[in-house]
């Protein structure tokens, strides 16, 4: 199963997709945590990709497909992936293609999780994640169990820099222009399905669910307990 997640910044899209490989036992990427990751160790690539990350701007197309490219190669790949954040412009959209139709696979599915900008914006502003593993967690809809503790790996949950109010004005911007006309892009390949993002986590995760059963999507994939 290859499934694409498209969605808003603070539509749900990260909080799906660690659903989904939880659940399928197949890989979730996300070019946001590899960004990060890269910026937190100071690699070259990070440093190249801060500059626009903490302005809210798209980091240059040929940098994520490169880490697109090299990371489907991976062997945890083989069963399927799914992609959280990337593709964002109909550019990575044309090579994420390119990479599969050269590795002879084809996406089976993109959701795109809707949810109104008044929302997003609430969302945003009070999300919270991990400082080591990344996880996301809310400081109204989506608490740990230990106030400020990720339930995972007991680090402590930080803000977010780029969820600050004028960076995010900035990541909806770039949404709007750049990533929006990827629902066209995709309506157009017969691989878009709508999921009202707006519902509560669980609620989503079960129409994603139901979505991908319905397809048959999820043919020989274990499901975890
Ligand atoms: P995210 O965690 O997906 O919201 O991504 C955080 C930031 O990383 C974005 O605001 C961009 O600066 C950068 N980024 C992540 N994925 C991409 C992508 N596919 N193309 C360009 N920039 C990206």
């Amino acid at each position: 199963m290859r499934i694409v997640i498209l969605g808003a910044p603070g539509s749900g899209k990260g909080t799906q997709a660690r659903f989904l490989e939880e659940r399928y036992k197949i890989p979730c990427i996300s070019t946001g945590d590899i960004l990060r990751e890269a910026v937190r160790r100071g690699t070259e690539l990070g440093r190249e990709a801060k500059s626009y990350m903490a302005k809210g701007k798209l980091v240059p197309d040929q940098v994520v497909v490169d880490i697109i490219a090299e990371r489907l190669k991976e062997g945890d790949c083989k069963r399927g992936f799914i992609l959280d954040g990337f593709p964002r412009t109909v550019v990575q959209a044309d090579a994420l293609q390119k990479i599969l139709d050269r590795m002879d696979l084809r996406i089976d599915m993109v959701l795109n999780l809707e949810v109104s900008e008044g929302v997003l914006i609430r969302r945003l502003s009070g999300r919270r994640v991990c400082k080591r593993c990344g996880a996301n967690y809310h400081v109204e809809f989506q608490t740990p169990r230990i106030f400020g503790i990720c339930d995972y790996c007991n680090e402590g949950l930080i803000q977010r820099d780029d969820d600050k109010e004028e960076v995010v004005r900035q990541r909806l911007k770039e949404y709007l222009k750049q990533t929006l006309p990827l629902r066209v892009y995709y309506k157009n390949h017969n691989l878009l399905k709508e999921i009202d993002g707006e519902k509560g986590i669980f609620e989503v995760s079960k129409e994603i669910v139901s979505t991908l059963e319905r397809g048959n999507r999820v043919d020989n994939l274990k499901v975890g307990s």
